[in-house]
């Protein structure tokens, strides 16, 4: 009862209404004419998480001092966090035939997060990733993607019309380039917020992609890859959303763990980027998994509840105030064990003021 109350007064949608609504899209409309705000096209993946005091040398075995199940996955986390936060979201992903695939896909949709257009694909496994957290929070992860491959151009073309019909679409790097391609392109053409988070970064990046991107979040290493450049101090940070401002998005955002976030943004080309430096609060972090995801997810959700749009002029401060929520609401997950598990829900930000 206190959550449907808090939520209520803090103008949030209520996690069950949200449910509730969606059943009802899914009876009367079908597919094609479901109407959500956020299209989250990316990964579901199962996380094997070992706590330890240290990461194993090669050739060396440690003991892990705790164990832990979750579900994950890019693409997972972030639509369950923009839909905690009330955003009406949707999931275009793939799970395998095995005890992981219902495992995830219930998780997702107990989140509010409509499910309906997640493929089970036979004789393949859902997503796996083995997970070693050490004690001042930082991980290590082998990701094997499994069914997460096959999402794909042709899932982008089949649901081409919830496409279409979102105010944003937000991809990351954990399944076929070429769907991400596709789903950026079809949105762009079709004059959808393109949110890309170009995680985990790896080589297997098309660059063409980011013509197609409205807003770019990416942590350093991620930031370094795109724009090809070292980054050893505030400088280099700058000069790397610099280079990325270049490829086309209106939005660069680069996480800094610990130290925040730097927001750069530029509406048109001839003006200097605004630039914003945005704090992290101080906590002791017991597990970083997902922080990137749940920073996403609420990023995607503030900037859809501000009525972001990026034809608007004067949007720099609205963007900042976005940016600075998701930073602290990333903050309180690194406070508490896994990805999704960790990320606070609407009563809890409420009592903290966010
Ligand atoms: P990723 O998880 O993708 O590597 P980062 O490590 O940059 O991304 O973290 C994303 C966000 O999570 C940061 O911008 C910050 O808001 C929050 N965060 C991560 N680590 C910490 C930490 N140790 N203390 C406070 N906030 C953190």
């Amino acid at each position: 009862v206190n959550t449907i109350l808090l939520n209520t007064i803090n103008g949030f949608t209520n996690q069950n209404n949200q449910i509730y609504e969606n059943q009802t899209y899914l009876q009367i409309n079908g597919h094609n004419n479901k109407n959500f705000e956020l299209i989250v096209f990316g990964s579901i993946v199962q996380d094997l998480v070992s706590y330890v005091d240290r990461t194993p040398k090669p050739g060396e075995s440690v003991r892990g001092n705790l164990f832990k199940n979750f579900c994950g996955g890019k693409g997972a986390n972030q639509a369950v966090m923009a839909s905690k936060l009330g955003t009406r979201t949707a999931m275009m992903g793939c799970v395998g035939d095995d005890i992981f695939a219902e495992t995830n896909i219930s998780s997702i949709s107990q989140n509010g997060v409509d499910t309906s257009m997640i493929e089970k694909l036979k004789e393949s496994n859902t997503g796996v990733a083995c997970i070693t957290v050490t004690s001042d929070g930082e991980n290590s992860i082998i990701v094997n993607l499994g069914a997460n491959k096959c999402l794909g151009a042709k899932n982008a073309r089949n649901y081409r019309s919830v496409i279409c019909n979102a105010k944003m679409i937000l991809c990351q790097q954990e399944i076929d380039e070429d769907g991400n391609y596709e789903a950026l392109r079809l949105a762009r053409e079709n004059g959808v917020t393109t949110f890309y988070n170009p995680a985990p970064g790896n080589a297997d990046m098309n660059p063409e992609l980011l013509r197609f991107c409205d807003v770019i979040c990416a942590n350093e290493n991620e930031a370094e890859f795109l724009a090809n450049r070292q980054m050893l101090s505030d400088e280099d940070a700058q000069e790397c959303a610099r280079i990325i401002l270049e490829k086309g998005p209106k939005i660069v955002i680069i996480t800094l763990g610990p130290r925040g976030a730097l927001v750069a943004q530029r509406y048109e080309i001839s003006e200097e980027p605004h630039w914003c430096w945005i704090k992290a609060p101080k906590v002791s972090a017991v597990d970083t998994t997902g922080a990137g995801d749940c920073f996403c997810g609420s990023l995607a959700h503030f900037l859809l509840e501000s009525g972001f749009n990026t034809n608007q002029k004067d949007i720099y401060s609205k963007v900042n105030q976005a940016v600075q929520k998701a930073v602290e609401i990333a903050a309180i997950s690194v406070q508490r064990h896994g990805a999704q598990a960790s990320y606070p829900d609407c009563a809890e930000l409420y009592e903290k003021g966010i």
